[in-house]
Formats: structure tokens, sequence, C-alpha cells
């Protein structure tokens, strides 16, 4: 029934709407996504829909504020149900990046600090970093990010993701005391020399990739079948060196999809997603790195009820769960998205 109406109305907007769906989105809301992807992926299709005057989001926060950026206020906005933030861009409250800031430029006196964000972080983080003309990332970009970031600066400072920072950190040849971290609670640990420090990394983690663990990748490689791993690199250090691939959503889809028939493959990834590549993709064995239940909780907030009350409001002139930022914070979260763009 319920399922009905949707599909009614969506027919009844035709291309007035555009609905995006992240990978990580629940089967019953995914369906109706008329394009689905990872977030940048999403925000960039739908400010390519001119015809559509309402972008329905359904992801998280970040995501449709990303949207309301890129849209430059030309298309509304909404995400269909208000709880579905994401905790890893909620660890970098902008009062507490700013003063910090401020606070490695004191003690890097000297040094030229380019701050960059993944793009999971809020608006005024992105605005915060386009301001100190710094980049934002994605986690397929990221290595080429920092590089182009050490061509205009002695140092990084990474947001809000600990593990991302980490895991490309190492890709570049940079380890051990040549990271300093940003603790919120006592704010700059160093383990060696502060000279040597090149990257700093912001206390901030995604849960979900947080549970996996190197024990899971164990269980895999001494079974009997050669299962490969590939994890999300949100995932941690010890994860990420011993898995045998990682890559970002899109990445993740598409080495599983290419892969020949018959082959093992064990994913450390949100499992909404991984669920759906073992039935897209019956002729190959996948299972989910761990047991655990790795689904974006607040993801997954979205119900189709929530689309549907979303698409009844609208048929009735009136537009509830909008996303908007203000012109300065578009302004400034433009450099940084454009900084990246540009590499
Ligand atoms: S999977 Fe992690 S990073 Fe992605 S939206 Fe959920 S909490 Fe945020």
């Amino acid at each position: 029934m319920i399922f009905n109406e949707i599909e009614s109305l969506i027919d009844y907007f035709k291309e007035e709407i555009v609905i995006l769906a992240h990978h990580y989105q629940r089967d019953e809301v995914y369906k109706y996504g008329h394009f689905t992807g990872d977030s940048l992926k999403l925000s960039q299709l739908a400010t390519s829909q001119k015809e559509a005057k309402y972008i329905i989001f359904c992801g998280v926060h970040f995501m449709a504020e990303t949207a309301a950026i890129l849209s430059g206020g030309k298309q509304k906005v909404i995400l269909p149900n208000l709880d579905a933030g994401c905790p890893m861009a909620d660890k970098a409250p902008i009062n507490e990046v700013v003063s910090a800031f401020s606070y490695l430029k004191e003690v890097f006196k000297g040094k030229r600090i380019v701050p960059i964000t993944y793009i999971n972080s809020t608006a005024e983080v992105k605005a915060f970093v386009g301001r100190e003309n710094g980049y934002i990332c994605t986690s397929s970009n990221a290595d080429k990010i920092f590089d182009a970031a050490f061509s205009r600066g002695d140092m990084l400072f990474f947001l809000p993701d600990q593990h991302l920072g980490r895991n490309t950190s190492y890709k570049k040849g940079i380890v051990g005391d040549e990271i300093g971290f940003w603790s919120r609670k006592d704010g700059l640990v160093l383990s060696g020399d502060k000279k040597k420090i090149k990257v700093i990394l912001w206390d901030g983690h995604c849960w979900v990739h947080q549970m996996f663990q190197p024990t899971h990748i164990v269980h895999f490689k001494r079974g009997k079948e050669p299962y490969k791993i590939i994890v999300h690199p949100e995932c941690s250090f010890e994860v990420f060196k011993m898995a045998d691939y990682s890559g970002s959503t899109e990445q993740i889809i598409k080495t599983i999809e290419n892969a020949e028939d018959g082959t093992y493959w064990a994913v450390g990834t949100e499992k909404n997603l991984v669920m759906r590549l073992k039935r897209n993709n019956p002729n190959k064995t996948i299972d989910i790195l761990t047991n655990f239940n790795t689904i974006c909780r607040t993801m997954s907030k979205i119900r189709a009820n929530d689309l549907l009350n979303v698409l009844k409001n609208l048929k009735e002139g009136k537009i509830i769960n909008e996303i908007t930022v203000s012109n300065e914070i578009r302004k400034y979260s433009l450099i940084a998205l454009n900084n990246m763009f540009s590499v």
C-alpha cells in the first residue's frame, strides 16, 4: 500500500523531483533512488538535473548539506528524516576545530599548515577549510589531495576521520612520529620530535567501520576457501594493512562486480551495501567481514514512510525537512570543494 503510494507520487512529480539514495540506505528506500551512489557522486548528479526543483537526499545530514552547497540555492534539498546524521561528522564541532587550528599555528609557527577535511564533515567545517584555502577529499581521492596539499604547505591537518588520514599517510610513506594526533580531550599528542611532524589527525572515526578487527581477517584467511579481503579506508590501520585491497564504496563495488565468477570475498564495510552486493553477484561468494551488526544506524533512520511523508507534503505545496546553508558557508565551502575538483 505505502509502496504503491510512493510510486504514484514519484510518477506525479516526474522531473520535478530527483531522489538520491546512498549505497548504505535500507532496501525499502534504496529502490526508489533515481540515482544511487556515494555522497559526492550523488550531490554532483543531483545538481546536473537542472529541471528538478526538489532534491530528496536519502543519505545523512552532511550529504544533503553538500548538495545544498553545490546546488547554489537553486534547488530545494530535503532530508526525509532529520535524525539521519553522521556521528563521525559530529565529532568535529566547528568551535573545537577553529581553536585547535589556531593552537597548532602557534606551536608550529613558521610552517604552513594546510587543512583537509573528508567530505564526511559539516558544512561549517568545510567552510573553515575553504577560508584557509585547504581541500575537501573523498575516500577515493585522499592520496591525490595529500600530494596537492603538500605542494602548497609543510604540514597537513586532517579532519575528521583519523583512520582515513592515517591510512592515506601510510600510503604516502608517512608513519610513526611523523604523525601527530589532536585528542578532543587532551589536545595535541606527539610521540616524538615536533620538527618531524607532517600530518596531524583529528580525533574522529566512523563507529561502523571501526567494528572490523584484525581477528576477523585472520578468521577468513585461516579457512579453506581462498577469500580476498576488501575494506573501506575508514577501517583501522591494522585492518587496512592486513586487507588485500581497500577502496571507497564505489571502488569496492567495482572490484567485486569485475571479479571472476567463483571468487571469494570478505568485505569490510556497511552491511546494507554488502548484502546488496551478495544478492547482485550470485556467482561469487560474498560475506561480510564480521558478524557484528555493521548497519549505519543513523542512515537507516530514513524509512519508506519518511519518503512518503515528504512526497505527500510536497503535493500539498509544503516543503518539510529542507536543508539549507548560508551564502557565507556556501561561498567558503565551494573554495575547498573547487580546490578538490582542480586536482
Ligand atoms: S557509515 Fe559511518 S561515516 Fe558513513 S554515515 Fe554512517 S556513521 Fe557516518
